[in-house]
């Protein structure tokens, strides 16, 4: 599932690409991925202008022009890309919309993904963006330490937890706990403060690493271009079972934690 730095990557490329640009048509082509949440049609779009698009957690918002707005999740295989119409053939395509000078296309082989088009107004009531946590830029080490401290599960759990820190999933968890020596499986009672705010500075670090390399390729995902990201060859434990540590060498171990498969290595993280 794409994560924050993949998510981001896309943002960006979308807005390089679209802002300024009017819908002439925007059409789902599979009602399954349409989301009802505060619903306007699709045919509202028509005539607007994409003034803004961002990022909040995994999500992506665009932000057109009288107050329309649309939320993406892409979830485990959704794509949106810059392209053009002649891909409408292909059958993974579930929402198409055509702008003045380029499309922009939203495939889908598993059809988890969601889109949602609502009013920009009530975007903090939106039910995939109101009980997010903090992004973790947003928050200074100290913020982090204190919103941990107050859980009892352990610590990758509460990375993962979006209603907790939004935007990291499976890699950047694992890559954040490597990097600050923590073992995944700690909780937080355990963990000092001063190693909490080392975790917090991990996290930072690995996400701008990231997004500064386009994003992880290791499943599926691929830019707003169509293009693959770099972040899979700098991964140094998620989904390295058995390899070598790239600190001490010892064999990384894999377990499953709260139903997620967990990297770490035994020797570095404490
Ligand atoms: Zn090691």
């Amino acid at each position: 599932m794409p994560e924050l730095p993949e998510v981001e990557t896309i943002a960006r490329d979308l807005a390089s690409a679209l802002i300024g640009q009017k819908v002439l048509k925007a059409e789902f082509l599979n009602t399954a991925i349409r989301e009802n949440c505060y619903t306007r049609e699709e045919t509202d779009l028509n005539g607007k202008t994409i003034n803004r698009i961002s990022r909040r957690g995994k999500n992506l918002i665009f932000h057109f022009s009288e107050n329309l707005a649309m939320v993406c999740h892409l979830k485990m295989t959704g794509r949106l890309l810059v392209d053009s119409d002649r891909s409408r053939d292909n059958k993974h395509l579930h929402f198409f919309m055509r702008l003045d000078k380029s499309d922009l296309s939203f495939y889908d082989v598993r059809k988890f993904g969601r889109i949602c088009i609502t009013a920009e107004s009530e975007l903090n009531q939106h039910p995939r963006l109101s009980k997010l946590g903090p992004e973790p830029f947003d928050i200074t080490p100290a913020e982090f330490t204190d919103i941990v401290k107050r859980r009892s599960k352990s610590i990758k759990l509460i990375l993962l937890d979006q209603e907790i820190l939004a935007g990291l999933g499976n890699i950047y968890a694992d890559e954040s706990l490597y990097s600050a020596g923590i073992r995944p499986t700690l909780k937080p009672y355990r963990i000092s403060r001063a190693r909490l705010e080392i975790l917090h500075g991990s996290i930072i670090e690995v996400l701008d690493v990231a997004i500064g390399n386009r994003g992880s390729s290791v499943d599926d995902y691929l830019d707003g271009f169509g293009q693959a990201g770099n972040f899979q060859n700098l991964i140094k434990v998620y989904g390295k079972t058995d390899q070598a540590c790239p600190g001490c060498e010892t064999p990384i171990k894999r377990i499953i934690l709260g139903g997620r498969s967990t990297h770490y290595c035994m020797k570095c993280q404490k």
